[in-house]
């Protein structure tokens, strides 16, 4: 299958970190304008990118982190922004964006920001890319589970206050310490006012990690699952999400790089499929993980097993599942 057949099918990317979303060579100025000393690729790769699988969790938290203390004004949150969905257009064809954020994260670093001068940021940097390319752009508001009920309560209602300007809403962070279940009764608040509730569930390689997705869908209310890559090892689950059409925000090299999964080989996304699964693929970190929707989409030929027609069909049942109302997507999608 050739590079221009992949480039050319339109496409839907419904799983994207906006914090970890960054151009390349645009963080690695801002590192060296910060006196990092990040001149040479390699020492940037070396302190920004995961490019192998993770050997421990603390070396990778570093990097994010490295990443979150450079956003530290409106200024670079709006060219992130606008450089993520222009990438995303010019590079890999993306025409429908759901970018998430917690904007716990970035302000837990920069107590200067404000939370409202953040999020007018990213609706600048996305006007933009609207205003430019031919692709629609939704935001989902992101709660961290590692913190305090009590805290993203108060986030939930600052982004239900703002739900104009917000698709959905998210539950991510450690899965596997942090239980979703104390966090339903805000899911439920946010769903009861419109939004689509998506919740990172099923994703580690951990024993039972497969059940989160039931509580994530029972409990939570959600309409579709960030990962859920361990459903596989559950019949009752994958049953669930079968009869429930509920779709997989899978995103494979992320897998691989968490070593939720030890291979692209042995990655589940093609027998998810064939169970009946609306599976979707996406990228989760483009810029930390160094991998665009283009390169997951050839990852997908080449390693996972999937045909033109089958891409064509994830990307199907990502724009019906989108939390971006039709109309929106309607005006943009080529006929
Ligand atoms: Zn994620």
């Amino acid at each position: 299958m050739t590079h221009q057949a992949l480039k050319d099918l339109p496409k839907v990317e419904l799983h994207c970190h906006l914090e970890l979303a960054f151009r390349k060579k645009t963080l690695q100025r801002w590192a060296v304008e910060a006196g990092m000393g990040m001149e040479k690729d390699n020492d940037f790769a070396q302190g920004f990118l995961i490019t192998e699988p993770m050997a421990d969790l603390p070396s990778v938290l570093h990097k994010f982190l490295n990443t979150r203390d450079l956003l530290d004004s409106a200024a670079k949150v709006e060219q992130l922004t606008f450089e993520t969905c222009e990438d995303m257009f010019l590079v890999s064809n993306v025409r429908v964006l759901e970018l998430r954020f917690a904007p716990s994260f970035l302000l837990d670093a920069h107590p200067h920001m404000k939370a409202d001068d953040l999020l007018h940021a990213i609706l600048r940097g996305v006007a933009r890319a609207e205003a430019q390319y031919p692709m629609a752009v939704g935001l989902l508001g992101l709660l961290q589970r590692i913190k305090s009920v009590e805290d993203n309560a108060w986030w939930c209602d600052w982004i239900l206050e703002r739900k104009q300007h917000f698709v959905g809403m998210d539950l991510a962070d450690d899965e596997v310490a942090f239980p979703a279940s104390p966090f339903a009764p805000l899911f439920q608040k946010a769903k009861a006012q419109g939004l689509g509730i998506t919740v990172h569930a099923g994703e580690p390689n951990v024993k039972g990690a497969a059940r989160n997705i039931l509580v994530a869908l029972d409990e939570l209310g959600a309409d579709r699952i960030g990962h859920g890559v361990q459903a596989i090892h559950d019949l009752e689950v994958v049953g669930r999400l079968v009869d429930d059409a509920i779709p997989l925000e899978l995103c494979p090299w992320s897998n691989v790089l968490t070593q939720a999964v030890p291979s692209l080989h042995a990655h589940p996304f093609k027998a998810l499929m064939e169970a009946g699964v609306r599976t979707t693929l996406n990228t989760d970190d483009p810029g930390v993980m160094d991998i665009s929707m283009m390169d997951e989409c050839k990852n997908a030929t080449q390693h996972l097993g999937l045909t033109l027609e089958d891409l064509q069909q994830c990307n199907d049942w990502a724009k019906e599942a989108s939390f971006i109302p039709a109309n929106r997507i309607q005006n943009i999608w080529p006929s």
